[in-house]
């Protein structure tokens, strides 16, 4: 009975064209950033996801599914970086293979870093004020991410 009630009555939440809405993507967020377990990839989350914020929400479900995924992964630290425990960054090597080091650090990504990201190194506590836009755009440009 409320199914066929629910199928027959108009969709009214905020982004019909995707079937999920901005908010549920932000509880998705409040909770990633509230994770109570502290394993050093929920430790490098919080360094990305520090508050809501709405516009970028709007954004990341907007983008195609193989950029979200990319983006997801960087913001989650759950990207195809550190496979092994205490690998070392393939592009530098030189450091721990972790988002935190790709994004803000890498030597061997400093200019790309200074032409996207506004800097040749970035401090680990502005990486929650880069636009998601941006973070896409450098972690894309690496060409790290297929
Ligand atoms: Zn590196």
């Amino acid at each position: 009975m409320l199914a066929k009630q629910a199928s027959s009555s108009c969709f009214t939440g905020p982004e019909p064209s995707v079937g999920i809405g901005v908010s549920t993507v932000i509880s998705a967020h409040e909770l990633c950033v509230n994770r109570i377990d502290c394993d050093i990839s929920s430790l490098e989350a919080k360094l990305f996801l520090q508050e809501l914020d709405r516009s970028r929400a709007r954004f990341a479900l907007n983008l195609p599914r193989k950029d979200l995924r990319i983006l997801v992964g960087i913001l989650t630290s759950h990207a195809d970086f550190n496979r092994h425990l205490h690998s070392v960054c393939p592009l530098c090597q030189e450091e721990e293979d972790t988002t935190a080091h790709f994004i803000a650090q890498c030597s061997a990504l400093m200019l790309l870093r200074k032409n996207i990201l506004g800097d040749y190194i970035l401090s680990l506590d502005t990486l929650s004020n880069i636009h998601w836009f941006l973070l896409l755009k450098f972690a894309k440009a690496s060409k790290r991410f297929y």
